[in-house]
């Protein structure tokens, strides 16, 4: 499997997911083929998931620039084809209760008003563009694995509504009946807003609007070099070469440290995997997860999951550490195991499907969007720490934005601030290791309390 702290570029040797995504949706867009020639463009993309795709179509459609994105791949190849599917008011994995804490009340709120108009891009994406993407009705649940989160949860429902002025509410134990069922069922925060689709037909939709609008996508054409010349950007594939102006790097969690110095150490990218189930029986869901909204659970190592709409269970979660070890037949197990813990009723549906693709997380755990210092023209997003669905949609729009010439300055000082590097980048894979089995331990320890 590709691993970007191992390989330069994803190229071909690299296989497709064994995803339910890639299964259930129709054919892929039209694109512009793999790259040949030398092409000369005002702003080149490299990467073509949601934060590449959206940046191309906004820029097409808001300021007149007719991008070309170069995708090593096809299309979403990478977490936006593969993704649990939820777009929620959220971006990277700080909790609030911290993030007000380490940046104040005034960051938080205006944090959150950023997270807030991501949600929004995608919702009015999905409605400018038609998009068939299965879109389900809105509804997130926060639940407590274990009885003494459920004061937690209390408490962040309390911050929602006192601090970022959202009415989120606490569901006590009894109030999850006929929701979510099971012993790991101990109370909830629900936030009314975010909802599931299938998100490789969400990225698929703003692919066409990008083209649609003029905008060039190029497939199967890995950026492999990069130099500059008299200001300009020469980014190299295997068969040609575009001269721009300026570049937008949308990499995100499959950013090679080999690609450019200015992005090398600023993420790390890491592996989360998801597994879908054959369809449950009506008894199935009754004892599991008769609602159909998007659910997380408070382990410290947290599960998504959710009920498709041909009733099979989603369920994802993090293990493997190194592209090389990602398919070890365990990591499967580990997500089997926990989803028949929360929901004994499954013991022993067949798994029908298993993939996984790579998150970034940067060092502070939440993202940037930023001009790469020395390098000219390059912007670049990302570190949404597996929580980016709506808001890489939004950072592509706020790239363009830059690409085009205009400031982005929101009221949120980390937002657009060079992102810190990982220092002892040899030792990176091992501290993951640590720390994962850390975490798994702590989980373990509240498993056993809880009888
Ligand atoms: C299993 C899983 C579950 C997730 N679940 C959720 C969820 O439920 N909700 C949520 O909000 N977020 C979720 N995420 C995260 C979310 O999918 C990502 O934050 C989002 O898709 C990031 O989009 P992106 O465009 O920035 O990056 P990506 O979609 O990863 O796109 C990056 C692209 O860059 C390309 N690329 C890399 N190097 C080169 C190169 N040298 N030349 C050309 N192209 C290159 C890759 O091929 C790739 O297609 C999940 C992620 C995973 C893996």
């Amino acid at each position: 499997m590709y691993d970007p702290l191992v390989h330069p570029y994803p190229d071909l040797g690299h296989s497709n997911p064994d995803s339910y995504w890639l299964k259930i949706s129709g054919a892929a867009p039209a694109d512009d083929g793999a790259l040949t020639g030398e092409v000369d463009a005002d702003v080149a993309i490299i990467g073509g998931g949601y934060t590449g795709l959206s940046a191309a179509h906004s820029l097409a459609r808001d300021y007149g620039i007719k991008a070309t994105v170069l995708e090593a791949r096809s299309s979403a190849w990478g977490c936006s084809g593969r993704n649990g599917s939820f777009a929620r008011i959220s971006g990277g994995r700080v909790p609030w209760v911290k993030l007000v804490k380490t940046y104040g009340r005034e960051q938080a709120q205006a944090y959150f008003g950023e997270l807030k108009k991501g949600l929004e891009t995608v919702r009015s994406l999905i409605a400018e563009g038609n998009i068939e993407c299965d879109r389900q009705p809105d509804g997130v649940y926060k639940v407590a694995t274990f009885a003494q989160h459920a004061a937690y949860l209390q408490r962040e429902a309390e911050l929602y509504n006192t601090v970022l002025n959202y009415p989120a509410k606490f569901i006590d134990k009894n109030g999850l009946k006929g929701v979510h069922e099971g012993p790991e069922s101990q109370g909830a925060l629900y936030l009314p807003d975010g909802f599931s689709m299938n998100p490789l037909e969400l990225a698929r939709g703003i692919h066409r609007m990008a083209r649609s609008h003029g905008a060039r996508i190029h497939t199967n054409s890995p950026v492999i070099g990069w130099s500059n010349n008299g200001g300009l950007h020469y980014l190299k594939t295997p068969n040609g070469v575009v001269r721009a102006r300026a570049v937008i790097i949308a990499t995100n969690g499959y950013t090679s440290w080999k690609m450019h110095e200015g992005l090398a150490a600023r993420v790390l990218p890491v592996h989360s995997q998801v597994i879908v189930t054959a369809p449950l029986t009506e008894e199935q869901i009754a004892a599991s997860l008769p609602s159909m909204a998007c659910m997380f659970d408070t382990r410290e190592l947290l599960f998504y999951y959710r009920r498709l709409p041909d009733n099979r269970m989603l369920f994802g979660g993090r293990s493997a550490i190194t592209g090389k070890d990602a398919s070890a037949p365990r990591h499967k197990d580990y997500l089997y195991n926990a989803m028949v813990r929360k929901f004994p009723a499954l013991a022993g549906i067949p798994v029908e499907h298993w993939w996984g693709g790579w998150v970034a997380v940067s060092r502070n755990s939440l993202p940037y969007c930023f001009k790469v210092p020395g390098a000219g023209e390059v912007y670049a997003a990302g570190g949404y720490a597996g929580s980016g669905v709506s808001f890489s949609t939004y950072l592509g729009t706020r790239l363009a934005m830059m690409a085009a010439g205009k400031a982005y300055n929101p009221a949120v000082s980390f937002l657009t601030r060079e992102p810190e590097r990982y220092p002892f980048s040899s030792f990176i894979r091992l501290g993951q290791w640590m720390a994962y089995r850390w975490l798994q331990a702590a989980d373990a320890r509240q498993t056993r309390k809880a009888g």
